[in-house]
């Protein structure tokens, strides 16, 4: 059943039609209008500037082979992309996924969610995404970086720290983006340190960027909590993903004195009656770059592995799904909430299929939306820009605190928009219309473009 405005509806049906078969653009777009009848109602100029329509459409969208040598010396070839959404509040923002699953549609929802994520973060960025089908699992050392260099050659007349500043996503950390900002710096011969983000620190990166949208989910998460006067302290968390996000979230629940239960990959799950060791986690993932199922032979004892399965049978007071799109659906929102879940909250990106969020907010669990609460990454992107364009570098604490005060103000911009338009408690409406709200008033500003 849609619960599109009826004005809007000509909106959603014309973004199916001209962007057919892109099923999880459609999802991304189709949520963000369920949350805008509210606000064309009370802006009705809004509609003559056409600014709904205009933001559904990407300012533009690149496709471009990627052919590369792999080590027994065949030729491959993938398709890279990079869809530059909206540039009204700054430059194209956004990471760069590589993974087999990787397609227009993927991108482009991508895209979409992160023009409203960046907006809520009042920094000056605007929205993009990119990223390419290659498949890195099993790649060595030297092919990564040759396919990271054919990409950035091609990719690199797209960019500048004024234009479009790509980071990582899934598949794609710190030493891909080593690899493709040298390429990049070899192509135009210039060390232009912010047009791409999450760097190592010796050559231009920011303290904290690394654990920036685990730590910032958590400071969303205990923000929430905190408006029903209750702490992490004691709370059974279960944590999807072991990758960059999720390792992060849990470091921070443990720090405050939360207790991590399970955490998965794409192959199974783990659940550790002693909370998750976080050390062994980092260890078999980004050490022997290995799967999660050598955790409980090295644990020893409390931990078991389920293969297959679903993690969300774990029970807990607290889910963070942290590993991919829509990995979280409405018949696991029924056994979390009958489980006795109180928070939700999303590290990935549209983790949560639209059936979950609806039981969710139906059934009294707060839900806070990756948009809002994974911002902290992008975030740190931005205060990774400010660090190179001023020629600086801060210290941890710092560039923490600054995470910190932006995931505090994410939250209570959400929430007091959510009350603005009678839905207290409601996040996905709140950050669908402060994000969208941002980012019309500056389209409106700069005319038709
Ligand atoms: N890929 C991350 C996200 O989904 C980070 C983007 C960035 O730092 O530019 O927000």
């Amino acid at each position: 059943m849609s619960k599109i405005d009826e004005k809007l509806q000509p909106v959603l049906d014309e973004v199916l039609r001209r962007n057919a078969g892109e099923a999880e653009f459609h999802q991304a777009v189709r949520e963000v209008l369920e949350s805008l009848g509210r606000v064309v109602a009370k802006h009705p100029d809004y509609a003559s500037h056409a600014l709904i329509e205009r933001i559904c459409e990407p300012e533009r969208q690149i496709i471009f082979r990627v052919p590369w040598v792999d080590d027994a010396g065949q030729v491959q070839i993938n398709r890279g992309f990079r869809v530059q959404f909206n540039s009204a509040l700054g430059p194209y923002k956004g990471g760069i996924r590589f993974h087999p699953s990787v397609n227009l549609g993927i991108v482009k929802f991508l895209g979409f969610e992160q023009i409203f994520k960046n907006a809520l973060t009042g920094m000056p960025i605007g929205g993009g995404k990119g990223g390419s089908d290659f498949n890195p699992r099993g790649r060595s050392d030297g092919e990564i970086m040759r396919f990271c260099q054919a990409f950035m050659t091609e990719l690199q007349r797209h960019l500048g720290e004024y234009t479009d500043v790509p980071a990582g996503d899934i598949g794609v950390g710190g030493r891909e983006i080593g690899y493709m900002f040298g390429q990049y710096k070899r192509l135009t011969n210039r060390y232009e340190a912010g047009v791409l983000t999450g760097k190592g620190l010796v050559y231009g990166g920011s303290r904290a960027r690394t654990e920036a949208t685990g730590f910032g989910l958590v400071y969303f998460v205990q923000q929430m909590l905190a408006t029903k006067g209750a702490t992490l302290d004691g709370k059974r968390v279960v944590v999807s993903g072991s990758g960059n996000v999720a390792v992060y979230a849990m470091d921070k629940v443990h720090q405050f004195g939360g207790k991590v239960m399970a955490c998965s990959d794409s192959n199974g799950y783990v659940v550790d009656e002693n909370g998750i060791d976080l050390d062994l986690i980092k260890e078999i993932k980004e050490v022997r770059r290995e799967r999660l199922s050598e955790y409980p032979r090295l644990r020893g004892t409390g931990a078991h592995y389920i293969e297959g399965g679903t993690i969300w049978d774990v029970p807990c007071d607290i889910a963070l799904p942290c590993a991919t799109q829509n990995e979280l659906t409405g018949k696991d929102a029924t056994t979390l909430i009958g489980n006795g879940v109180s928070v939700v909250g999303e590290g990935a990106n549209m983790p949560s299929t639209p059936d979950a969020v609806e039981l969710f907010q139906t059934n009294g669990v707060m839900f806070a939306p990756g948009k809002a609460a994974n911002a902290g990454g992008v975030a740190t992107s931005a205060l990774e820009m400010q660090q190179n364009a001023s020629r600086d570098s801060w210290t941890f604490d710092k560039t923490e605190q600054r995470l910190a005060e932006i995931m505090r103000s994410i939250h209570d911009n959400c929430a007091a928009t959510a009350d603005e338009y009678s839905a207290p408690g409601n996040y996905v409406l709140g950050a669908n219309i402060a994000g969208f709200v941002r980012v019309a008033e500056a389209m409106r500003s700069l005319g038709v473009i």
